[in-house]
C-alpha cells in the first residue's frame, strides 16, 4: 500500500500516519522527521534547513526531493510506505511520479484532512516534542507523565520554534497557497479521500482506514 497523507499543519497527519504505519507494518516516511533529525545531527542539510523551518517557509524541492528518493529505494518501502509531509508543493508531486514510475510502482491512496483553521491553532501551540527522541505530547489532548519530560527517554520537551502560534499562522498561509493544489492534482486520478480531522483520533483512524480497504 503506497498512500500520501495529505493535511495542513495541526491536522494529526503526523499521529495518523504513525498509527496507520504501526498496524499496516509499513513506514511512516515524514520528511518533517527527517529533516528535524538533520537539524539535530547539525548536518549541512540540517543547518541550512533549520532556518526555512523555524519561519514557517518551505524547504527547497531538490532537497527533499533527494531525500525522499534515497529512502523509497531502500528495502522497509518494498511493501509499502506512507508519505506524511511530503509531497508538499506540485513540482514534488511531479518528481514523486517520476521516481514511482521508475520503481515501477503506483499510488494506491491520497488521503486528505481537513481541519478548521483556528482549531489548529489550538492544537500546535499545545505541542511538545522531545528534544532527543522527537516523540510529540500534547499539554491537554496526550500530556507525558511528567511535565515537561519524555515519557519514553526522559529528554527535556519543549514547543518547537516552528509551533509558535505567528509561524503556524504562516505555515497555514503556505499549505493554502502550495499544498492544497495538490488535492485537485491527485483528484484527477482518482486517489483523494477527504476525512474530517476534527473528529476523534480513533475516528479519524477508523475511516482512513476504510479508505484505504483496510477495514
Ligand atoms: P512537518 O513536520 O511535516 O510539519 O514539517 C516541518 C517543516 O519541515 C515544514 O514547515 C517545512 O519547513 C519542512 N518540510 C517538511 N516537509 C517538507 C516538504 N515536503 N517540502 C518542503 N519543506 C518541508
Amino acid at each position: 500500500m503506497k498512500v500520501i497523507f495529505l493535511g495542513p499543519p495541526g491536522s494529526g497527519k503526523g499521529t495518523q500516519a504513525k498509527m496507520v504505519s504501526e498496524r499496516l507494518g509499513i513506514p511512516q516516511v515524514s520528511t518533517g522527521d527527517m529533516l528535524r533529525s538533520a537539524v539535530r545531527e547539525g548536518t549541512p542539510m540540517g543547518l541550512k534547513a533549520k532556518a526555512l523551518m523555524d519561519s514557517g517557509a518551505l524547504v527547497a524541492d531538490e532537497v527533499v526531493v533527494g531525500i525522499v528518493q534515497e529512502r523509497l529505494v531502500k528495502v522497509d518501502c518494498e511493501p509499502g510506505f506512507i508519505l506524511d509531509g511530503f509531497p508538499r508543493t506540485v513540482p514534488q508531486a511531479d518528481a514523486l511520479q517520476a521516481c514511482l514510475g521508475g520503481l515501477n510502482k503506483n499510488l494506491d491512496a491520497v488521503i486528505s484532512l481537513e481541519v478548521d483553521s483556528d482549531a489548529v491553532v489550538e492544537r500546535i501551540t499545545g505541542r511538545r516534542t522531545c528534544r532527543d527522541c522527537g516523540k510529540m505530547f500534547h499539554v491537554r489532548f496526550d500530556p507525558p507523565a511528567q511535565e515537561d519530560i519524555c515519557d519514553v527517554c526522559g529528554g527535556e520537551l519543549y514547543l518547537r520554534d516552528d509551533d509558535q502560534e505567528a509561524t503556524i499562522r504562516k505555515r497555514l498561509m503556505v499549505y493554502a497557497e502550495q499544498t492544497a493544489p495538490l488535492i485537485a492534482y491527485y483528484q484527477q486520478s482518482g486517489l483523494v479521500s477527504a476525512i474530517d480531522g476534527m473528529q476523534g483520533i480513533a475516528q479519524v483512524q477508523d475511516q482512513i482506514l476504510v479508505a484505504m480497504g483496510r477495514k
